[in-house]
């Protein structure tokens, strides 16, 4: 495993995202399948991977219990726990704090009360790494508001040691990011967002890198490094273009290896959902190979062909506020393929069923305002509703 100094910790280059863990049907709901988890967990353990990172929200708010639970067999001291703080999804009005959207039935009265909350769940009495969720244009208010006090708060729980290092994810903007730290100068420690060789073009994430890393000397935390699984099933064309240059490497390890690069990415977080794939991630990881020049140049020529591409990312957000029960992110993957290779005939894909029928979108935009990516879902399932009743 690679490993790099943070200050005075040595963190794998791999973490582990927790996210995506396997899951199975109970009574109709989807929950992690603890099981298969636990042998991720237990083989990214004992294979070197020491950075975990969850959120409140993940899994509908398991993945805590579960990551703090599956770590908590191995001495404290040897591994490190990242969780965040739900802001992007509050809202403070009236001098009252709350929950919004698709939280909006939880409730809080204080940022104490949701931290608290999950030290309890992950089982720890301090987080090592600690982050405020997704700064962005439309979480910035919220953050800074001085009545409020979320910095302050999480800087005090800092100074009493419950949380050994601060910082933020961001699916914002360059200068929003560069706003913040500047305002905070000196305050937040390390920054996560979104990078991987697509996204450093399609969502200007170098402009965010080269802010956090190269303007403020922050250390980056990168979230989807295969965009969802996204840059691993390539569209035909770039996969026949990878393998050209280099017939036996995976589309995981381009990927990957790409972060060996960037002097400035600290962990690189993947959320892994079987033992395939932290099987061959940890091989990626377990030994310095950055990409050449010439592989450097194919990942810029197959980028460039896949701008077409809506960039969803599975995250599923939007399925839990969409009133039709559409499955847009795989309906986008669908569209996605149909505008890349033309021809549908083969996707597995039933318009019968309720939630694979674009033509059942209502355009009420609830999708698209939860969306990290800002897609524009309701003109997608629009124009993917015409090309279905073209064919
Ligand atoms: S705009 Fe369409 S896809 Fe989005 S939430 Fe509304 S009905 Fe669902
Ligand atoms: S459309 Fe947006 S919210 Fe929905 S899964 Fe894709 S990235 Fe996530």
């Amino acid at each position: 495993m690679i490993y790099k100094q943070f200050k005075d910790k040595k963190l794998s280059l791999l973490g582990m995202g927790n996210m995506r863990l396997p899951t199975k049907e109970v009574d109709g709901a989807k929950v992690i399948d603890w099981e298969k988890g636990r042998e991720i967990i237990d083989y990214a353990y004992n294979n070197g991977i020491n950075y975990f990172d969850t959120a409140f929200r993940y899994h509908g708010g398991e993945s805590e219990l579960f990551v703090g639970d599956a770590l908590s067999k191995y001495p404290r001291d040897t591994w490190y726990i990242a969780s965040k703080f739900p802001g992007h999804m509050m809202k403070f009005e009236g001098h009252k704090l709350g929950f919004k959207g698709y939280l909006s039935n939880f409730h809080c009265d204080t940022p104490a009360d949701v931290f608290n909350e999950q030290l309890e769940k992950c089982k720890v009495d301090h987080f090592d790494f600690y982050l405020l969720h997704n700064l962005c244009e439309s979480a910035y208010d919220f953050y800074t508001n001085e009545e409020l006090g979320v910095v302050e708060y999480f800087k005090k729980m800092r100074d009493e040691g419950k949380i050994t290092h601060l910082g933020f994810s961001s699916h914002g903007r360059a200068d929003t990011i560069d706003k913040f730290l500047t305002k905070y100068e000196g305050v937040f420690e390390f920054v996560q967002i979104q990078l991987n060789y697509l996204d450093a073009k399609l969502q200007d994430a170098m402009s965010k890198y080269k802010v956090i890393w190269e303007k403020h000397g922050i250390p980056v935390i990168v979230m989807e490094p295969v965009r969802g699984g996204r840059l691993i099933n390539l569209p035909q064309k770039s996969a026949e273009q990878l393998k050209a240059v280099a017939p036996d490497a995976t589309a995981a390890s381009w990927a990957f290896r790409y972060f060996q690069n960037l002097p400035g990415v600290q962990v690189v977080l993947s959320g892994m959902t079987t033992m395939e794939q932290i099987v061959e991630n940890v091989d990626i990881f377990s030994k310095e190979n950055p990409l050449s020049d010439i592989e450097l140049k194919t990942l810029d020529e197959i980028v460039n062909d896949m701008l077409k591409l809506v960039p969803c990312t599975g995250c599923r957000y939007c399925t839990e506020e969409c009133p039709m029960g559409l499955d847009i992110p795989k309906l986008i993957a669908i569209y996605n393929e149909v505008k890349n290779d033309g021809d549908m005939l083969s996707f597995n894909m039933d318009v019968n069923k309720d939630e694979e029928n674009p033509a059942r979108c209502i355009g009420c935009g609830a999708c698209s305002s939860i969306c990290p990516q800002s897609i524009d879902i309701p003109s997608i399932m629009s124009e993917f509703a015409d090309i279905l009743a073209k064919k």
